[in-house]
């Protein structure tokens, strides 16, 4: 099934991490995260845009391409033509669509044999060089100064994706063209050291040195490998493909990278990174006759070497005759009172041909009614057994040749392993013997009927939606388009039900999964030795190829450090950056993008509303009330109560029945708190650093629903923040396991994250809060919940009962209620009666006799309360987890409060992420990120590595990050200047679906800030000097001896980095 955005169900790895864009938006906190669930209803009623506009003219044709096939998919509004060019055998998937977010994409397919992580390395490599592109990483220039909406590259088990996208047409070419003599051309196909540093070499400084291991992938997937979770995720995969490509890991075993020569590397190209083993696809309002005469210029001098079944993957038989049973083990800490404990999955090779599209669908129907939400049975069994903390496996994988389906538990005690399996295995039992319920089952199809329909992207570029999920197809050679079509296999699916209900599902259950031997259960047992083990294993290993090498050849490798540090350091000349096609600061849209949000009040009731011109007849809307009252202590709980009012059902209905019923009327429902930083009333600009003590906290009721179904939407609203069930210890005690469960695989997966929460909480208010509700100190926090709720549930029922009522005051509710409406004109027509109901049943009197202070006037009360708790030293602080890589903090205050910044600050910022760091802490330090992180609100600046296998030299290359930064800006050139202006443009410009432009005037709206203002910032973006780099070089030099440090590493990392003179306190966290 086509799936909205990048949800990574299949083992994926991605050339860059992401980051967050720019301040000013709603932070949540705690459970309060993004539903997942996405609910619906019977769908008639979401509206079809039409073809007309599209499909004016016909395809476009080239002598050097054969047109295949061309055809209109309704469901998505979109003519698609497929094309193969003649002479090289590249296949053409081009589709015309009235959407301006344009996508190109180039894929081939690449199974590997072995675990040496070559296709992940080949990934890395095909972007740092190419014949007409011949600086040291032009993906890199093009982060640096392109107006992308995306630009990544993807290894799948199979399949390498070189995807990009742009809003801005002569930038889209640019990309496009960058990534085509990439894939063909690249450098690291002739240049031995592009291998080295992005996949592994042996460095030495010299000859008396110990030897150790380097790379980007190499420090990547070490990441990776210490990782409990991906760990079983990879085991259970490898367990049920012995004999194809699956069976071993595309991203690379470190073991195993270390393995990988050069020539297999580069022969690993030639063998599949030629036009007839590729995949093209184009999507937008662009030309297609462009886009067929660039790419024959680029593919014409190729001629066809069916390279393409060569390249083919065999299905996997299903050939066990007995399940198999894997016991394997993962490093965890040996601190005392380390609670880390067993988890388990069982999982099941779904099929070994290939399966039709109804079926498929007929899975993904199924798979949600097990799975989909927390009342679905086989997700309720599980974790209401309370035989471990939190889910795993995922459920349903099916982007793949083959499908799989896999669940289990982490956090299981070790004499309660085998309960876990009898239990999945007897759920799905009784599932086939008793059938599902008539009204799950309509809630299930609604609910994917909504979100395909919807087809809600997000901040992902639409078209790569539907590319990844024709990849799905194409990648097997099986039409493309076949996996845009749903219609007719949704009314089959639904026709079927209509006939024999259940069966429909129960057969499949039966058939794919109860009576599949194909299936293998997987345990990972924790081992409090392994880390150490491994390492010394590795130190062995290096000490034992040193003492093979002469003393020769040991002088080739100090040679060679220095040799590979020397060329990763040499900045390209000039004339090789100008061969980057790159826009001009002409080329840029000098006005800030504005929608309107219209402010009325009713009953008592703050209303926004935006109207805009269509959003398919689907209601987004929000319900804020008002947290201000609650202490900060007892806020703690506020997400307690907010998962409950989503998830445990209320005094007329079970929690299965809200699910149901959620799922059957409307597009989803979430509950969640945000404190929401905003801007003080009485202020000189937005640009003056504040105290972030403004800001406001309210509980966000959100859904969305088709314009006929409004009336549901607010009744649910409504019962869940009167009514929700509160008498829920069993679910209180499920949520916080897994949110302990999160909670420390973040901690150990994500570290950089939480070591820049934590950095931020010892400079600002808002930061101290950050940290206070889902930092590394949460984590103490939500322990103590957890035995609150086991120990003395009737304390916090009654407390979470008196947290309710205060919110729901009578009194003064009303004066802190928002609510906001998104929607075209004819939906909100049709909301208006509903809403009217909705108001007047709402809690609270309609004239609020007290009311809330104003926040923007005023500061908060928790901000007060932080204030008094926050220390005045900011301390050095080391979090020690298992893991063999760092994530490395360091920052502070750039500007105090009541300095003046400006947009241009961003600007230099940018630039000394994706220059310097970039440099010199991914590339030369071997770390999988390096960056810095400015909030212009709070003054704070922070350097943060990702996946770094170092620590104290990391430190030090922060430190001497303002005088490198110095001497570039006082030789910066104008087209430097350029790139950095037009890279920050880019980041405050992605493409936005409906809603959230909606959403987007309402958070403007709310925090205060004006039009002028956001002006005034692109504006000085705009205008950003030479100057204004050797001021902020200046300023940051100045302040880095005050900045301090926030690290998540191992027990050695932190031991070695005290020993390099850098002294902190060590504190224990797994
Ligand atoms: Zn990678």
């Amino acid at each position: 099934m086509l799936r909205p955005s990048l949800i990574l169900t299949t083992m994926l790895s991605v050339a860059l991490l992401t980051l967050p864009s720019r301040s000013f938006s709603a932070r949540p906190v705690g459970f309060a995260r993004a539903a997942s669930v996405f609910g619906a209803r019977p769908q008639s009623s979401i509206a079809a845009a039409t073809l007309a506009d599209v499909c004016d003219a016909p395809p476009a044709t080239h002598p050097a391409f054969d047109l295949l096939k061309s055809e209109t998919v309704a469901e998505y509004n979109v003519r698609t033509t497929t094309y193969r060019h003649t002479k090289s055998g590249a296949e053409l998937l081009s589709i015309k669509a009235d959407d301006d977010n344009k996508v190109f994409m180039v894929s081939f397919r690449t199974p590997p044999t072995r675990s040496d992580g070559v296709a992940h390395i080949l990934e890395h490599s095909v972007l740092c060089g190419s014949k007409k592109y011949p600086t040291k990483e032009p993906f890199v220039e093009l982060i640096k100064g392109s107006l992308n909406t995306f630009l990544n590259a993807f290894t799948y088990p199979d399949r390498t994706c070189y995807p990009v996208a742009s809003l801005n047409t002569k930038d889209f070419k640019n990309l496009v063209n960058v990534y085509l003599d990439a894939v063909f051309h690249p450098r690291a196909k002739t240049d031995p050291m592009v291998h080295a540093q992005e996949g592994w070499h042996l460095e030495a400084e010299d000859v008396s040195d110990d030897l150790v291991y380097k790379g980007v992938v190499f420090n990547e997937m070490k990441g990776v490998y210490s990782q409990p979770d991906s760990l079983l995720n990879r085991e259970s995969m490898r367990s049920l493909f012995p004999d194809n490509a699956y069976g071993v890991d595309s991203g690379g075993d470190p073991k195993d990278i270390v393995k990988l020569s050069f020539d297999e590397f580069a022969a690993f190209h030639t063998q599949n990174y030629d036009p007839s083993n590729a995949k093209i696809f184009f999507y937008g309002d662009d030309d297609e006759a462009e886009r067929l005469s660039l790419l024959d210029s680029y593919l014409s001098e190729f001629s066809d070497s069916k390279s393409r079944p060569k390249s083919a993957v065999e299905y996997q038989k299903k050939t066990f005759a007995a399940p198999l049973r894997e016991t394997h083990h993962y490093p965890s800490s040996d601190a005392e009172g380390s609670d880390a404990k067993p988890m388990l999955t069982v999982n099941w090779l779904l099929n070994d041909s290939q399966m039709s599209s109804y079926d498929s669908l007929a899975l993904n129907v199924l798979d949600h009614l097990l799975l989909g939400t927390p009342s679905s049975v086989l997700h309720k069994e599980l974790v209401e057994s309370q035989l471990g903390e939190a889910l795993t496996g995922g459920g349903l994988s099916d982007e793949l040749l083959q499908a799989t389906f896999s669940i289990g538990l982490k956090g299981v005690d070790e004499s309660k392993l085998g309960d876990v399996e009898a239990l999945i295995e007897s759920t799905l039992a009784k599932v086939v013997a008793e059938g599902f319920d008539k009204s799950a089952i309509d809630a299930s199809i609604n609910t994917l009927e909504f979100s395909m329909r919807e087809f809600n992207t997000g901040s992902f570029p639409k078209g790569l939606s539907l590319v990844l999920g024709c990849m799905s197809k194409w990648n097997y050679d099986q039409e493309p388009t076949s996996a845009l079509r749903f219609e007719e296999d949704l009314a089959a699916v639904k026709a079927a039900v209509a006939k024999d209900g259940s069966k429909v599902f129960t057969d499949l259950l039966q058939k794919l999964i109860v009576d599949n031997n194909h299936k293998t259960t997987i345990t990972m047992k924790p081992d409090p030795t392994l880390e150490a083990a491994e390492l010394k294993e590795e130190k062995e290993r290096l000490a034992a190829i040193k003492a093979g090498l002469s003393e020769e050849q040991m002088r080739e490798v100090v040679e060679k450090t220095k040799l590979l540090k020397e060329l990763q350091a040499k900045e390209d000349s000039p004339e090789a950056i100008a061969t980057i096609p790159s826009l001009s600061l002409d080329d840029l849209e000098t006005k800030v993008k504005e929608y309107p949000v219209s402010i009325s009040s009713t009953a008592g009731i703050t209303t926004a509303t935006s109207s805009l011109p269509s959003t398919s007849g689907i209601l987004y809307s929000s319900l804020a009330v008002d947290v201000s009252d609650v202490s900060l202590e007892d806020a703690l709980l506020l997400p307690i109560l907010t998962r409950l009012m989503q998830e445990a059902g209320t005094s007329l209905l079970s929690d299965v029945e809200m699910s149901r019923k959620v799922g059957t009327y409307t597009g989803g429902v979430s509950v969640g708190m945000s404190m929401l930083p905003v801007l003080p009333s009485k202020r000189e600009s937005a640009s003056v650093v504040r105290e972030t003590d403004n800001m406001m906290t309210k509980i966000f009721l959100k859904g969305k629903a088709t314009k006929d179904q409004t009336g549901a939407l607010f009744s649910i609203f409504n019962e869940m923040l009167t009514d929700a069930n509160l008498a829920s210890q069993g679910k209180v005690v499920e949520m916080l396991k897994a949110k302990k469960a999160g909670l420390e695989s973040g901690i150990q997966g994500s570290g950089h994250s939480y070591a820049n929460t934590r950095l931020k909480s010892r400079y600002s208010v808002s930061g101290y809060l950050d940290e206070y509700f889902g930092g590394i100190s949460s984590l103490d926090k939500v322990k103590a919940q957890l035995d609150m709720a086991e120990n003395n549930w009737p304390a916090m029922e009654a407390k979470l009962e008196s947290l309710r009522e205060l919110i729901l005051k009578e009194t003064k509710c009303r004066d802190g209620m928002i609510l906001n409406m998104v929607g075209d004109e004819a939906t909100l027509e049709a909301a208006k009666a509903p809403l009217a109901d909705f108001l007047d049943a709402l809690p609270g009197s309609p004239k609020p006799s007290s009311r809330f202070p104003d926040f923007k006037a005023t500061s908060h009360p928790w901000a007060t309360a932080a204030k008094k708790a926050m220390s005045a030293t900011p301390a050095n602080e080391g979090f020690v987890v298992p893991t063999q890589v760092s994530y490395v903090g360091l920052g502070g205050r750039l500007y105090d409060v009541g300095e003046k910044t400006n947009g241009a600050a961003s600007v230099v910022a940018r630039h000394l992420r994706t220059g310097y760091l970039w440099d010199t802490v991914r590339v030369i330090g071997g770390a999988y990120g390096g960056f810095c992180m400015f909030a212009p609100g709070s003054g704070i600046f922070s350097y943060l590595s990702y996946r770094d296998p170092n620590f104290a030299t990391t430190l030090d290359a922060y430190d001497a990050a303002a005088d490198a930064l110095l001497e570039q800006a006082e030789k910066l050139t104008d087209e430097q200047l350029a790139t950095a202006i037009i890279g920050t443009i880019g980041d405050l410009d992605g493409a936005m679906t409906p809603d959230q432009k909606g959403n987007a005037a309402y958070m403007r709206w709310l925090t205060g800030e004006t039009a002028e203002e956001r002006q005034a910032f692109r504006d000085d973006v705009l205008a950003t000097t030479k100057e204004d780099f050797i001021a902020f070089a200046r300023r940051l030099k100045s302040r880095n001896p005050a900045f301090s440090t926030s690290v998540v590493s191992s027990k050695d990392g932190c031991k070695d980095a005290i020993a390099a003179g850098r002294a902190m306190d060590v504190i224990d966290v797994l």
